[in-house]
C-alpha cells in the first residue's frame, strides 16, 4: 500500500468521507484513479463501497440520490453539482450462459456470456471482477492510500500494458465489450496489449457478435465524444475489430470517403482538446458521416453536395447504413441528419449568415457552421467568420490558431 495525495476532486471525496463515516469501506475505483496517475484528467469519478444502493439511499437520501440499473444496479448520487456513480463492491458472477441474439454471427455461440452482474462481494473481489489491471485501482483519498488488488496495477500504467486480470480468453468470453474497452485503452493511452491478452483477443474477436448492440452503441457514442474518436477507429481497425462494430466503415476502409473522414474528426478533436469548441456528439456524428453522404448524393465525395440535392431521406438511410448493426439514438441521429441538412444550404447561401441563422435551430446551424470550418481548416477563416462571428460560443483568439500537427500514432499491431 503506498501513501500519496491524488488530485480528485472535493465533491468525490466528500462522498467517500461521507459513506465511510457511516461505515462503509468506499474507495474511488477504474478509470479517475488510471487516468490520474497517466497525469490526465479524469471525466468523472467512480465510487466502490461495501454499503448496498439501498444503504447509500440511506445514507444520502432520496432526494441526493437515484438507484438505477438492472444487469448492475448502482446509485447515482449527486453532490457538489456532480454525478457520481456509487456501485457496491461485487465479485465475479457465478450465473453464464449462451446467449443468441438475431443477427449474431452464425455459429458464435458463447457459453461464458455473463447475463447478470449483481452478486456482491468484498473489494478484493470487486477489484478482481474488472477488466484490466490499470482499471483495477482503488484509492482512498481519507488516507492518501492507492490499493493496488491485483498487485500489476500500477506497474502495468507505468509500462503501459493492458493486462487482462485473470485469463483472457475467459474474460473476453464473459464479456466481449473487454475487446472494445482493451483496444480502447490502446488508441487513447499508446498502451500495448500484453502478449496472453493479445493473443486471446485476437482469437475471440468474432464473439463480439455475441454482445448487445445497445451496449455497444454506447461506446460508439463515448468514442465519438472523446477527442480521440479518429485513433479509435484507426486501431480497431488494424487489430480487426472494426469489422464487427462498424462494418461499414470496414468495408470502405481503403476509399476517400473513409480518409476524409477520419481526416475531418481528427481536426475536430484537434481543436476540441484545444478548447476551440466545445465537445458535441451530434457534430462528431455528423463530421464521420459527411463524406459518405457526399457520395450518397452526389456520387463523390469533398463536394457538400449542391444546395438542390439535399435529400433527407438519403440522409437518414445513409446515417442508418454507416451505423448499422448498432442504432444512434433517435435524437442524436435526428440532430446529425439536421446539421447534413443545413451544409449545403449554408455553402450555397449567399447573404447575411446572421439572418440564416436566426431561421434555423441555433444549435444546428452552430454546429453545420463549425464543420464548415472545419472543411475549410487554416485559409479558410472568411467561410467561418461569415456563421460564427459573434457566437458566445466560439473564442475567436483560439480560432486562429493554425490546426495542429497530428499526434505521434502508436505502433499499429497488424
Ligand atoms: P472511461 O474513461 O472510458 O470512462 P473507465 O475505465 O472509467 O474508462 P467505465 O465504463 O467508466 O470505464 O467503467 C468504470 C470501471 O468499471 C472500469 O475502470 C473497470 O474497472 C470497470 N469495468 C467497466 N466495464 C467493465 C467490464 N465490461 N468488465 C469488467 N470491468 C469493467
Ligand atoms: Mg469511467
Amino acid at each position: 500500500m503506498k501513501n500519496i495525495d491524488l488530485p480528485v476532486s472535493k465533491a468525490a471525496r466528500d462522498v467517500v468521507a461521507t459513506l465511510q463515516e457511516a461505515g462503509f469501506e468506499t474507495y474511488i475505483v477504474g478509470g479517475a484513479i488510471r487516468d490520474i496517475l497517466l497525469g490526465r484528467e479524469p471525466k468523472d469519478f467512480d465510487i466502490a463501497t461495501a454499503a448496498t444502493p439501498e444503504n447509500v439511499r440511506a445514507v444520502f437520501g432520496r432526494r441526493s440520490c437515484r438507484i438505477i440499473g438492472k444487469r448492475f444496479r448502482l446509485v447515482h448520487v449527486f453532490g457538489g453539482g456532480q454525478l457520481f456513480e456509487v456501485s457496491t463492491f461485487r465479485r465475479a458472477p457465478e450465473k453464464t450462459g449462451a446467449e443468441k441474439r438475431p443477427g449474431a454471427v452464425r455459429g458464435v455461440e458463447n457459453d461464458h456470456l455473463i447475463v447478470a452482474d449483481n452478486d456482491f462481494g468484498t473489494a478484493k473481489e470487486d477489484a478482481f471482477r474488472r477488466d484490466f489491471t490499470v482499471n483495477a485501482l482503488f484509492y482512498d483519498p481519507i488516507k492518501g492510500a492507492i490499493i493496488d488488488h491485483t498487485g500489476m496495477g500500477v506497474a502495468d500504467i507505468k509500462s503501459q500494458k493492458v493486462r487482462a486480470i485473470g485469463d483472457p480468453a475467459l474474460r473476453f468470453a464473459e464479456d466481449p465489450v473487454r475487446m472494445l474497452r482493451a483496444l480502447k485503452l490502446v488508441a487513447q493511452f499508446d498502451f500495448e496489449l500484453d502478449n496472453e491478452t493479445e493473443n486471446a483477443l485476437f482469437a475471440n474477436l468474432p464473439l463480439l457478435s455475441c454482445a448487445a448492440p445497445s451496449r455497444l452503441s454506447l461506446e460508439l457514442e463515448k468514442i465519438l465524444l472523446s477527442s480521440y474518436g479518429d485513433r479509435h477507429f484507426e486501431v480497431f481497425h488494424d487489430y480487426g475489430l472494426l469489422k464487427y462494430f462498424l462494418p461499414q466503415l470496414n468495408a470502405n476502409w481503403g476509399t476517400p470517403e473513409r480518409k476524409r473522414a477520419l481526416a475531418l474528426l481528427f481536426e475536430r478533436n484537434c481543436r476540441v482538446e484545444e478548447n476551440v469548441y466545445r465537445n458535441s456528439i451530434s457534430l462528431a456524428t455528423a463530421l464521420l458521416a459527411l463524406p459518405f453522404v457526399e457520395k450518397r448524393l452526389t456520387g463523390a465525395s469533398g463536394n457538400v453536395y449542391a444546395a438542390d440535392q439535399v435529400d433527407a431521406d438519403a440522409i437518414s438511410r445513409e446515417l442508418d447504413r454507416l451505423f448499422a448493426p448498432l442504432t444512434l439514438m433517435i435524437r442524436l441521429k435526428c440532430a446529425a441528419q439536421k446539421i447534413l441538412e443545413l451544409l449545403p444550404k449554408m455553402v450555397y447561401t449567399s447573404g447575411n449568415g446572421r439572418e440564416f441563422m436566426r431561421q434555423h435551430a441555433y444549435c444546428h446551424t452552430r454546429e453545420a457552421a463549425i464543420i464548415l470550418g472545419i472543411i475549410a481548416g487554416g485559409n479558410g477563416d472568411q467561410l467561418d467568420q461569415r456563421w460564427l462571428k459573434g457566437s458566445e460560443n466560439t473564442r475567436d483568439n483560439d480560432r486562429k490558431k493554425p490546426p495542429r500537427k497530428r499526434r505521434p500514432a502508436g505502433g499499429s499491431k497488424r
